[in-house]
């Protein structure tokens, strides 16, 4: 007879449907096997002949382990964010820079390391990680030592508006995806260091491999001003890294055929978008990019207003990212849930919880198994506990309790 755990708790948050107090959660090993309230999930399952092992949480609350779709985790020792808030996007990159040469390839596995726990510990249970040349996924992201049981999918960062390097970049994105492992994407990195032909020849490999692509686009004002103008912060930033080409930049850098570009894919993933217009928000409903919100690095950042009730009035995908501890204090995925609910009181709490579970799951097309807490996904649920019985199911958006992943 097959051992089933029946977690009872004060409330349980499918996602796929509505809230239920007193509910429970059924799962085996691997897959959830019944979801409800907890007197008929205990009935039904009393007639299978199962081996129950009847677990209660009378104040935890049970959603679906959380989705963090965006972040760099290399920087994942870093204390605090870096330089002040406010700080512009040229200058932030100006401290990275600093950071990275800091780093050997030991350090920057032991921070990887130390990210992916600080994940796990906060309830997320799928990772969309940008990764930086030269990384390998199984030494570096311990992908066969299934620790911390999280499911990573590893964007290779690629960048250069030098075209005489599209081979080299191209014997680099296709040495990532052979290695042998799943949830392997590519990742063109900016509209500012990414030259339009790299972006159409990653998007021409994702498409012929089924890879998922990652790109920050339209981040800050000055890119913006960059694509219309060649002018302003991010120019300087070039001239002083030795990398600024002027006639590198064409008809072709601009958001609109970035969109397009991504468009062409049905696995495209569109990071940040804080600048997008109305057209181009539409334009990117149209073509089913998902947009991926950071929410506390746009804080960081001090851009303006998000256009997140926009994005999902048009029905647009949005799934939420940490980005990494070098513009967020931590990676705690429901501090991000949080910030929104604060920043946007519009936005109904169930919808709030989607976008950090199910859209998260679909951004990354890991929805068969994580996202929402239905029969038949798999058993990687979260907890948010509380000491008393809380009376509102959506309590936790405004509690300080992490979640963690069930045990
Ligand atoms: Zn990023």
């Amino acid at each position: 007879m097959p051992s089933v755990r029946v977690i009872c708790a004060n409330w349980i948050l499918p996602v796929s449907s509505p809230p239920i107090r007193n509910g429970a959660v059924a799962i085996t090993a691997d897959q959830i096997v019944a979801v409800g309230d907890r007197v008929s999930v205990l009935d039904t399952l009393s007639t299978t002949g199962s081996d129950l092992a009847v677990e209660e949480h009378p104040h935890a609350t049970i959603i679906p382990g959380l989705i963090n779709a965006h972040t760099h985790l290399e920087f994942s020792h870093l204390q605090a964010p870096l330089g002040h808030k406010g700080i512009s996007l040229p200058d932030w990159i100006a401290h990275v820079m600093g950071v990275r040469g800091e780093t050997d390839a030991d350090s920057k596995r032991d921070s990887i390391q130390s990210g992916l726990k600080e994940l796990y510990e906060t309830g997320t249970v799928a990772v969309g990680e940008i990764s930086t040349f030269p990384t390998t996924a199984v030494a570096d992201y311990s992908i066969d030592a299934c620790q911390f049981h999280i499911h990573k999918t590893l964007f290779l960062e690629q960048l250069t508006r030098n075209l005489e390097l599209l081979p080299q970049r191209g014997a680099e994105a296709a040495a990532h995806l052979n290695q042998r492992c799943i949830g392997l994407g590519l990742s063109p990195h900016a509209p500012y260091s990414t030259h339009p032909d790299l972006l159409k020849q990653i998007v021409d490999l994702a498409i012929e491999r089924n890879a998922p692509l990652a790109m920050h686009v339209a981040e800050t004002k000055e890119e913006l001003e960059l694509l219309e103008s060649r002018s302003g912060k991010f120019v300087e930033l070039l001239q002083k890294l030795g990398v600024w080409k002027a006639d590198s930049f064409g008809d072709k850098d601009s958001i609109d055929n970035i969109i397009e570009q991504l468009g062409r894919h049905n696995r495209s993933m569109l990071v940040h978008g804080n600048y997008l217009n109305d057209r181009q928000l539409q334009r990117i409903s149209e073509l089913k990019i998902t947009v991926v919100f950071c929410p506390r690095t746009h804080a960081w950042f001090g851009h303006d207003q998000y256009p997140l009730a926009r994005m999902l009035e048009l029905g647009i995908n949005v799934a939420i990212g940490t980005d990494s501890r070098a513009s967020n204090p931590d990676l705690n995925l429901l501090e991000e849930l949080r910030l929104i609910s604060q920043t946007h009181p519009n936005v109904l709490p169930e919808t709030i919880l989607s976008l950090g579970t199910r859209c998260g799951a679909i951004a990354l097309g890991v929805d068969q198994r994580f996202g929402t807490l239905e029969i038949g996904k798999g058993s990687a649920i979260g907890v948010i506990d509380s000491d008393k019985d809380e009376h509102d199911p959506w309590w936790w958006l405004t509690g300080k309790q992490a979640a963690s992943v069930l045990r």
